[in-house]
């Protein structure tokens, strides 16, 4: 990742690619107090707009407030990084990284004395999970790991520490066979995957689980979204693993894994065992939204020039 040609926005500027380096002693480094975010830029007949930047923006400065961390830059300021980022480096589509991070001024969980820096990143990124995971759907295991207590680590942040736990979720999947990982809450309700929401389809109907120790995630509440639209009835709901098994179709959402079916969960065919139809239309009206493909929404889709 660091051995490239381009720039990232740092701290204000835009510093060549392979300058933007931190220090060995960086805080967040040693003590995982970061916040950050995973944003994506489509190439729309207007030109290359990325989706929903005020709604990553605002989360960026919820977690950073969740934290205790000051942003040292407006959100009008992050928005612009965001978009030079990507116009910057010439993307057509991108996946935008913007992170907020202490500096290497002092150690010590205090944190005192420490600088908030900023960076955002842009570079080209397909699909998450593969292009044949969008068509027919992956595997899915139910993880050993216990996505985090509300009261433990914040489940509303995107803080750079929670990740450690996403992360040994999808290395235990990986290494049971499976795509991908889905974590129960600390009372045993489905959650989420290691970085996507998930959504079931019974009847007809989408369920969801409330947002209690899951992410808030941006993609998930497009989801809603469309589905109110389309006429679909979605109900946000606590979701046990047999409900998931018993599903006549599953996907997951986020902004890096978009909208991936889910073909199997735990060794049992989830429904037809491949892209469901309710999966399928809301997957196009998703692509189709952030592509520009329909003039709905224009207000999710910012130009980048
Ligand atoms: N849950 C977790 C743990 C995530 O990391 C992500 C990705 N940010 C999501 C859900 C989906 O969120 P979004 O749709 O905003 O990308």
């Amino acid at each position: 990742m660091a051995d490239r040609d381009g720039v990232i926005w740092y701290d204000g500027k835009l510093v060549e690619w392979r300058s933007a380096t931190t220090h060995v002693l960086t805080h967040t480094l040693h003590y995982g107090m970061g916040v950050f975010e995973g944003v994506r830029a489509y190439n729309t007949p207007q030109g290359t707009a990325i989706f929903r930047l005020q709604a990553h923006t605002d989360r960026l400065f919820d977690s950073a407030h969740i934290m205790g961390m000051k942003i040292p830059f407006t959100k009008d300021e992050i928005n612009e990084a965001t978009r030079a980022a990507v116009r910057e480096n010439n993307l057509e589509t991108a996946y935008i990284r913007p992170m907020v991070f202490y500096g290497s001024e002092a150690m010590g969980l205090r944190a005192t004395g420490l600088k908030t820096q900023v960076i955002v990143g842009a570079w080209h990124w397909g699909a998450y999970m593969g292009e044949e995971a969008l068509q027919k759907g992956i595997k899915v295991r139910t993880s050993s790991f216990t996505r985090h207590h509300v009261n433990i680590s914040m489940t509303r942040a995107k803080a750079n520490g929670n990740y450690i736990n996403s992360m040994l979720a999808l290395q235990e999947a990986i290494s049971g066979g499976a795509d991908e990982a889905m974590l129960l809450d600390p009372e045993g309700y489905v959650a989420e995957g290691s970085g996507e929401n998930i959504f079931l389809v019974k009847n007809g109907v989408v369920y969801t689980p409330e947002v209690t120790s899951c992410l808030n995630g941006i993609t998930r509440d497009t989801i809603l979204t469309l589905a109110a639209e389309l006429g679909i009835q979605v109900v946000e709901k606590r979701i046990t693993r047999d409900e998931v098994y018993i599903a006549d179709e599953a996907f997951f959402t986020g902004t890096a894994a978009e909208v991936t079916p889910i073909r199997e969960v735990d060794g049992r065919q989830i429904g037809i065992g491949s892209r469901g139809p309710v999966t399928e239309k809301l997957q196009k009206a998703y692509f189709d939204l952030v592509t520009g493909q329909t003039d709905a929404h224009p207000e999710w889709r910012t130009l980048v020039k």
